[in-house]
């Protein structure tokens, strides 16, 4: 089975309140609206958050106002034109049953439920019986609507103390005083509420699509997968998941192993928003990066109670999905070219046991890679390490024994590491589990230092000390090179003691290093990954190219005369290699009306590169280099395992299909 390419997700919760539901549907400016966007497949709705649901439904209650059934009739009509139609059903919120079922909300500890006095959806509890009644929607969906697939939305793990709950943990013995057997036992019911939705979709249906949206796909968090035919990755860079979000995630996503999609919206801000629009540029950007990581795409777009497909939107998406049209054949079966991996700090901790807001080093480290137009994969602890040549541990990955014994074997079989602050040490002390000479002796006393870099790491920076903002872990350097030096501070800022509006000037060395080397090992006792995403002070990225160059002797795998905001990504697709440039510069503008604490980055001008200069490390002979859009072979050179090419002009996004010469 082949997801497509260019999808829509058409949402629609409508208020019991709102007279003549569908009333201006029409099969004819459906498909219209779906041809003028390009529209291969579109994701229908039979519940909504509301809990009411678009067709003749005997388990479940109608919207009390439908005036036509919306459901089947966008299912014939997308048919009649070829394209195919996933079902929605909302799972973790469903106003109507809520207030049949009040008992049946998510509870917090403290015995509050939902506030009767705020506007918006409330939480369901999986553990209670409105799982069953969930079930019997799915079972009739799936026998009305045969083999089209399920979208079940808002799913997560919720820290409930309903009284099913309350009554769960104890009869399995757990204290539900104590958090972490709270979240223990609630990981138990999410994995019930995927087995029993999927097991009710199977029983009518043993090959339809099934997708599980909890807006983020966790890393390392393997559980679940069983219950998923593919994935697909919400994430709106407008809505709060930020630009930089969907390449991370789409890097992980790739080595799953499942079809995956990336998801966006037509909005300016986010789900919900009536009367929003973003600029073509930015759609056709974000539609353009998902095919540049191997993902397939889908539009979020919200349809009027009225039932009427807006012209404008489907005009939006047209742009964006044209272009996809053009460049899908060369972005489907793809599989990443990467020489460079990032363990991710998220899937350490199964994305579970740790604040996600405080695991900045996977975000610092990819946007490092990014910036730098560095092919690289985000892997978890299940991967093949020699798969790559350098990985990238950041600054949280304690290791157990068998990761320690992984990567030892990854390091004793020809492979670098670089690695920052905790990583590399085992997970209830400070003491390093690879085999080294170097020692720690804890975090260093300094809640701020500065880096002082030696000539090996010195391209780029400055040759003065450069502060940091967060404590570095002091290390004994035994036999490992110093690379960089720790300076500290005259004292910590405090009531007592401090100096100008910020932190205290540098007195000298720490008497700890900053950046050592041993081996094919390199080290950071700075969390210097955060710290990038938390600051994003260029001199830290420099610093850690310098350091893989280092690790990585024969030169980075891509070199280019590219400015920070492109992207680059190279493919692999049978034999032939297919490389993307991308462009566009994202801008803050703004908030979101109802979370003055959010940003909106908006995309809004083309921003064209010219004369681009790549030069790319690739394995094998390179035969005939063409653009795909054009069909035009273009001009290449070869030499020392790199290939050299020129683009003249890089507006959004450029593609290169290298063809190989077999071996
Ligand atoms: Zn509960």
């Amino acid at each position: 089975m082949s997801m497509r390419f260019r999808q829509i997700h058409l949402d629609f919760h409508t208020s019991e309140q709102i007279r003549g539901v569908g009333s201006e549907f029409s099969k004819a400016n459906f498909q219209e609206a779906l041809q003028r966007g390009h529209v291969d497949s579109i994701t229908v709705f039979a519940k909504c958050h509301h809990g009411l649901s678009y067709y003749d439904t005997k388990v479940a209650y109608a919207h009390p106002h439908l005036a036509q059934p919306l459901l089947p009739l966008m299912i014939e009509a997308a048919a009649e034109i070829g394209v195919k139609t996933p079902i929605y059903i909302s799972a973790g919120v469903d106003e109507h049953m809520i207030h049949q079922h009040p008992e049946w909300g998510v509870k917090a500890a403290n015995g509050g439920g939902f506030n009767p006095l705020a506007a918006g959806f409330k939480a369901l509890c999986f553990n209670t019986p409105y799982l069953d009644y969930l079930c019997a929607q799915i079972e009739e969906v799936a026998q009305l609507f045969p083999g089209h697939g399920l979208f079940l939305d808002i799913i997560g793990l919720r820290r409930c103390f309903c009284t099913w709950c309350m009554r769960g943990m104890e009869q399995a013995g757990v204290d539900p005083r104590h958090d972490e057997a709270v979240v223990r036992y609630q990981y138990g019911v999410l994995l019930d509420y995927h087995r029993r939705t999927t097991e009710a979709l199977r029983r009518h249906s043993s090959a339809a699509p099934i997708f599980h949206n909890a807006g983020h796909i966790s890393r390392g968090f393997k559980e679940i997968l069983p219950w998923f035919t593919h994935l697909e990755l919400e994430s709106l860079p407008t809505g709060g998941w930020g630009y930089d979000h969907f390449p991370l995630s789409a890097r992980y996503a790739i080595t799953t192993g499942f079809d995956f999609l990336g998801m966006t919206g037509k909005f300016h801000t986010t789900w919900g928003e009536f009367g929003g629009y973003k600029k073509p540029v930015a759609l056709q950007y974000e539609t353009a990066h998902m095919i540049a990581l191997g993902a397939r795409c889908s539009v979020g777009d919200q349809l009027h109670p009225n039932g009427r497909m807006d012209a404008d939107t489907y005009e939006l998406v047209g742009a964006a999905y044209a272009e996809v049209e053009r460049r899908e054949a060369w972005c489907a079966n793809v599989t990443p070219v990467s020489e460079i991996a990032i363990l991710s700090e998220e899937a350490i901790s199964h994305g579970f046991t740790a604040a996600q807001h405080d695991q900045l080093g996977d975000e610092g480290a990819a946007r490092m890679l990014l910036e730098s137009q560095i092919p690289f994969t985000v892997i978890d602890t299940d991967a093949d390490f020699s798969q790559y040549r350098l990985i990238i541990f950041p600054d949280g990955i304690r290791m157990d024994p068998a990761l320690a014994a992984k990567v030892r074997a990854y390091l004793a079989g020809g492979g670098s590491a670089l690695l920052s602050y905790g990583s590399g040490m085992a997970p209830d002390r400070d003491a390093f589990v690879l085999e080294t000479t170097m020692s720690a002796r804890g975090e260093s006393p300094w809640t701020n230092d500065y880096i002082l870099a030696g000539d090996t790491l010195a391209a780029g920076l400055v040759r003065s000390p450069f502060v940091t903002y967060r404590k570095a872990m002091m290390v004994d350097p035994g036999q490992a090179t110093v690379l960089a030096a720790a300076w500290k501070p005259y004292f910590n800022r405090d009531y007592n003691h401090f100096c100008s509006h910020q932190h205290t000037p540098y007195t000298g060395d720490a008497g700890y290093p900053a950046v050592v080397r041993e081996g094919a090992v390199i080290y950071f006792a700075h969390p210097i990954f955060s710290l990038y995403r938390s600051v994003g002070q260029p001199l830290y990225k420099q610093l850690v190219m310098n350091a893989l160059r280092q690790l990585l002797p024969d030169g980075l795998p891509v070199t280019s005369n590219l400015p920070s905001t492109a992207r680059l990504n190279l493919m692999r697709q049978g034999t032939r290699l297919v490389l993307h440039v991308l462009h566009a510069v994202p801008v803050k503008r703004g908030a979101s009306p109802y979370n003055p604490n959010s940003s909106i980055e908006v995309i809004e001008d083309r921003l064209p590169l010219h004369d681009v200069e790549l030069s790319l490390r690739v394995a094998g002979k390179v035969s005939r280099v063409f653009d795909p859009v054009s069909g035009c072979d273009v001009p290449f050179a070869q030499a020392d395992g790199r290939v050299s090419l020129h683009l003249d002009r890089v507006d959004l996004h450029e593609m290169r299909v290298l063809e190989m010469l077999p071996d």
